[in-house]
């Protein structure tokens, strides 16, 4: 097997960030919905194999000193990513390509005709109230543009690409397989041009025959009130440019919403909890409180229990593209009973005590309690 490095094309001190756009890079013409050459599988577990170690500083280390011997014998798992089949190396690939409805490759039977482009994943994270009340966020990403210097076709300026030799065109070839049972007939894709039925005498240099290339996009991207985490923003046709004139793919903005410590998020309805001591419960009290907009009074009506909730309507998360419609603010009441009072704070109880009947009214409610059970 191949040094890592080697597989993925990058230097030994090469950052997480150039593994990661490497691995994109290759992954995408070795995903074996694409390569239909009889080792593309092979190569592209390999590949996710090289990524999946040096993207683990732990496992890249080991591998720097003692090689892939030296990752078994530290009780690495040296199968990575395909541990657990095909499937787990496709979930590696799909965190990189969105995997939302899948690629625009294979099926077609013309090789020729207009596909589209892939679906692009971003994750993006954002402040708590950046997602209740919107935010925009530039974003810089790689996606697949056609190269300008073919237009697309591949083939070096000045020349065109020619009809496939192996398949005429027709972008499949027909093996015939010798068996116990006789020769058994099969179309294929053609290994000599994957299918497109063309092949490119002088590659373009600038895409070096791929017809696309790779380019870094800044766009800004309007995140509107009211999104939750999780939600996905789709750019339309920011996506990978498509194939034979088919139209560019999506991308998809996912967004991950940062946790806050005060206010919690259920649906449109926010919640916070609001500590008071018995005399507030008792008497009534009118307190400042956080909201999502700054601070805020509200009114805790006397005899007020632990547990009770006062709601400020309109003050929660408004919904998406109706912002006026919002939730509610809702505010838990919970009763602090004081376990380091002061001196003065202690006589003051004991005159509470002393007017509720004092050992007299305890002794009472003793018996009470004795007697039910009795
Ligand atoms: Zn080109
Ligand atoms: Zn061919």
């Amino acid at each position: 097997m191949a040094n890592y490095y080697d597989i993925l094309e990058v230097s030994q001190n090469a950052t997480k960030d150039e593994i990661k756009s490497a691995f994109r890079k290759k992954a995408r013409t070795l995903h074996p919905d694409v390569n239909k050459a009889p080792d593309a599988e092979e190569k592209f577990k390999e590949l996710g194999k090289a990524y999946e170690t040096l993207m683990d500083e732990n496992k890249r280390a080991t591998y720097d000193r003692y090689g892939e011997d030296g990752l078994k014998n530290a009780g690495f798992d040296t199968n990575g990513p395909f541990a657990g089949g095909f499937g787990d190396l496709n979930d590696i690939f799909n965190s990189f390509f969105g995997g939302f409805g899948g690629f625009g490759f294979g099926g077609g039977s013309d090789p020729n005709a207009p596909q589209r482009g892939d679906d692009l994943r971003y994750d993006v994270e954002i402040d708590f109230k950046e997602a209740i009340f919107g935010t925009t966020k530039e974003i810089k990403f790689d996606h697949l543009e056609l190269c300008t210097e073919c237009g697309g076709t591949g083939a070096q300026k000045g020349t065109q690409p020619v009809t496939c030799p192996t398949c005429h065109g027709s972008g499949q070839v027909q093996t015939v397989t010798r068996t116990p049972l006789g020769a058994i007939s099969q179309i294929t894709v053609c290994p000599d041009c994957h299918g497109t039925g063309k092949k490119v005498g002088t590659p373009c240099k600038a895409c070096k025959g791929y017809g696309k290339v790779e380019k870094e996009k800044k766009i800004e991207i309007k995140i509107p009130a009211g999104v939750d985490n999780m939600s996905k923003i789709r750019v339309s046709g920011e996506g990978d440019a498509g194939t034979n004139g088919g139209q560019a793919g999506d991308l998809y903005v996912v967004l991950h919403v940062k946790a806050s410590e005060y206010f919690k998020r259920d649906g449109l309805d926010i919640y916070t909890r609001l500590d008071i001591n018995p005399a507030q419960a008792v008497l009534g009290d009118e307190v400042e409180i956080e909201t999502l907009e700054g601070m805020k009074s509200i009114k805790i009506q006397p005899g007020v229990q632990s547990g009770n909730t006062v709601k400020i309507k309109g003050a929660g998360v408004p919904v998406i593209s109706r912002p006026s419609q919002r939730g509610d603010h809702v505010i838990i009441i919970n009763v602090v009973i004081p376990t380091q009072p002061t001196e003065e704070e202690k006589q003051l109880y004991r005159k509470l005590y002393e007017l509720k009947g004092g050992k007299k009214s305890q002794e009472t409610l003793l018996n009470k309690v004795k007697g039910a059970f009795r």
